[in-house]
């Protein structure tokens, strides 16, 4: 899977993500993350992108022209119809579905803003997906686009060493993840909880499904919404949120 970014920070993005789970992911060839200066597209001799913004107002806002010219050389070296995200507030908030949808793209294209955003007319011309990655505002689409690339790199076949620890994890069937413990089997008194040592696998499923339940209506009710539930774990919910 292969991430362009297009930004004035390249450099952010690729020391960002050069480290760790990502980074082995791209030496293994796995996944690439090319960054792309949108300045190199600025057609002055000063290399200046960003300009007042018309009607007045506080900050500046990047041109259309280097913008475009910037995604048509992608455009080019790609070869082929891609989707393009621009990272901003105002768009459809990023989430664990979302991330899998992407994921069965072979290239993807983030245009990361900065200052007060990017000219109108270049975002209608060459943006498919507005996506924002919460309700507050960052000084740049830099961060944004690399919690999407980790997130989606994630769910790339072979990146995790295990692919099984992408499939059961928050957010799968509405849910939060059940609580993990590792060694020692205590610490600072408090013992593992007993079903985990039992090798028991079916009863330690049970166990943490229903803790994954106990767990969401207790930090993310709003979840359950729409989580598909049995009568017993609809009850189990019910009795968490009264108390
Ligand atoms: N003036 C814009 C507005 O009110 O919608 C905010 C501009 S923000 C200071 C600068 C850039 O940061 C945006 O163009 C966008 O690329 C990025 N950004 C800020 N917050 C973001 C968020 N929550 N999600 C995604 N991108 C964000």
């Amino acid at each position: 899977m292969n991430f362009h970014v297009m930004t004035l920070f390249p450099e952010m993005v690729t020391q960002g993500l050069s480290d760790s789970i990502i980074g082995r992911a791209a030496d293994r060839g796995l996944v690439s993350v090319h960054a792309v200066n949108i300045r190199d597209y600025a057609n002055n001799r000063y290399r200046q992108v960003d300009d007042y913004p018309y009607g007045g107002g506080a900050g500046m806002v990047i041109q259309p022209q280097p913008v475009y010219d910037c995604y048509q050389a992608l455009a080019k070296q790609i070869g082929q119809k891609t989707r393009v995200i621009y990272l901003t507030p105002q768009g459809r908030v990023f989430s664990q579905k979302l991330a899998e949808e992407l994921a069965k793209e072979e290239d993807l294209i983030f245009l990361c803003g900065h200052y007060e955003g990017v000219d109108e007319r270049v975002l209608e011309e060459i943006v498919t997906d507005p996506i924002s990655i919460g309700d507050y505002v960052l000084t740049g689409g830099e961060l944004p686009a690399m919690v999407m690339i980790d997130c989606i790199s994630r769910l790339v076949p072979g990146v995790l060493h295990n692919d099984l620890s992408a499939e059961f994890e928050s957010f799968q069937d509405n849910l939060l993840e059940y609580p993990q413990y590792t060694r020692p089997e205590e610490f600072m008194g408090k013992k593992v909880p007993e079903i985990l040592l039992s090798g028991h696998h079916a009863n330690i499923e049970k166990w943490r499904r229903e803790q994954s339940v106990i767990r969401t209506a207790r930090w993310r009710p709003d979840l359950l919404e729409t989580a598909e539930l049995t009568e017993q774990e609809k009850k189990l919910a019910a009795e968490i949120r009264e108390s």
